[in-house]
């Protein structure tokens, strides 16, 4: 099953350049045993590049072998870092919009913890909707003006987005097949209404070209926006683009949008974005070869490998480079994963304190923004080994 037309903007110019194969389904689902990890259903993926809009996505993409249960472990909350993030997130935004007394609508919430500390912090409403979400997870003062539904945002819920002041919606559309059709759905719900402003937050692909990021190229996500792209994408579903920026060092796009007539255009980055498709595909075969290369000469020297973040990145890493007995273990802090395998590889995650028992002579780091609170962690409990990022 191969589309045909770019899912953004139904172009049919579309250039396909880079293809990974047989790689999990999922990134975040949390397996229990190692042979469930290792029969974990696998697709391939072929990124294209859409001439007309600048967008990319993965044109094999099933959205039938997907299954975002409650078991899909997506928080990255158990990092101070990324709490500071969250947390100054929900101020710039109760701020600009003025949130206190309003109605927050988040579109794919996850575990609920950013609309959470949103409620919490501006004073506003909120209503969830995620199938992920797990009501034992929440606790907060705020929960009296909370209401969460564990189900998949559609048109059974426009009525949501009618009585919503603000509709947020984070790192959710970079896992929607159908872009134009999601877009219109919210913008449908909205109706006539003013006053009402959207924030969208989801991984910048032109990071991904430029630092040939392939990690952050994995299945479940099969949109892959530049900052041209979701504008377009926004214009065409009907919004005006308020406000964009890039922020957690640059690997997270933000947009703002309100409500407006449709409008067509192209995004004034696709020729930047073709050329970055066209460096990333010149250069990814040597980057790859380089990457397993330092893997192997890990293994030949003895060395114990630990990865550092269980996430998408590192089945990312691990099976588009093909790794196996290269790396022991994989390292996370949220409790609820220790225990567990990562889908596709079939390696066990294992929890900070269990580092003492391994004791790693090398630790690579998912996620350099991590490294300094990694570190922390490491001499916390005695260990020094070579700590690398992935950059
Ligand atoms: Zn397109």
């Amino acid at each position: 099953m191969t589309a045909t037309a770019c899912t953004a903007c139904g172009g049919t110019r579309l250039l396909p350049f880079y293809r990974v194969e047989a790689i999990p389904v999922h990134s975040c689902l949390l397996v229990d045993t190692r042979e469930a990890a290792l029969a974990f259903p696998k697709r391939d993926l072929e990124l294209a590049f859409c001439e007309d809009c600048g967008f990319i996505f993965n044109r094999l993409f099933d959205p039938t072998v997907l299954d975002y249960s409650p078991d899909y472990e997506e928080t990255q909350g158990f990092s101070p870092r990324f709490r500071r993030f969250l947390e100054t997130l929900c101020d710039e935004l109760a701020e600009r919009h003025d949130l206190r007394g309003k109605t927050v609508l988040e579109i794919g919430c996850g575990k609920g913890e950013f609309l959470v500390a949103l409620c919490e912090r501006a004073g506003c409403r909120g209503i969830g909707i995620d199938p992920a979400y797990r009501p034992e997870r929440t606790a907060s003062p705020a929960m009296d003006r909370l209401t969460f539904i564990r189900d998949l945002y559609g048109t059974d819920y426009l009525h949501l987005a009618a009585d919503a002041d603000h509709v947020c919606c984070r790192h959710t559309l970079e896992h929607i097949p159908d872009v134009s059709g999601f877009l219109g759905l919210v913008r449908r719900g909205i109706g006539e209404r003013r006053g009402v402003s959207l924030f969208f937050e989801l991984p910048d692909m032109e990071r991904i070209l430029v630092e040939q990021a392939f990690w952050d190229i994995y299945y479940e996500h099969c949109n892959y926006f530049t900052a041209g792209s979701l504008a377009s994408a926004f214009r065409r579903a009907g919004f005006r683009v308020t406000r964009q920026w890039k922020a957690y060092d640059g690997q997270y796009l933000m947009l703002e949008a309100e409500p407006a007539a449709a409008s067509f255009g192209s995004s004034g980055d696709v020729a930047r974005t073709r050329e970055q498709v066209a460096r990333f595909t010149a250069g990814i075969a040597a980057r790859l070869a380089q990457l397993r290369g330092e893997a192997e000469a890990w293994r030949r020297a003895g060395k114990t490998v630990a990865l550092w973040g269980s996430g998408s990145k590192a089945v990312g890493y691990l099976t588009t480079l093909g790794l196996e007995d290269e790396v022991a273990a994989v390292v996370d802090i949220n409790p609820f994963k220790r225990g567990k395998h990562l889908a596709g590889t079939g390696h066990a995650i294992v929890g900070p304190d269990d580092l003492s028992g391994l004791r790693p002579d090398v630790v690579v780091v998912m996620n350099p923004i991590y490294v300094e609170e990694i570190a922390a962690e490491l001499r916390r409990r005695g260990l020094a080994p070579e700590v690398t990022a992935l950059t």
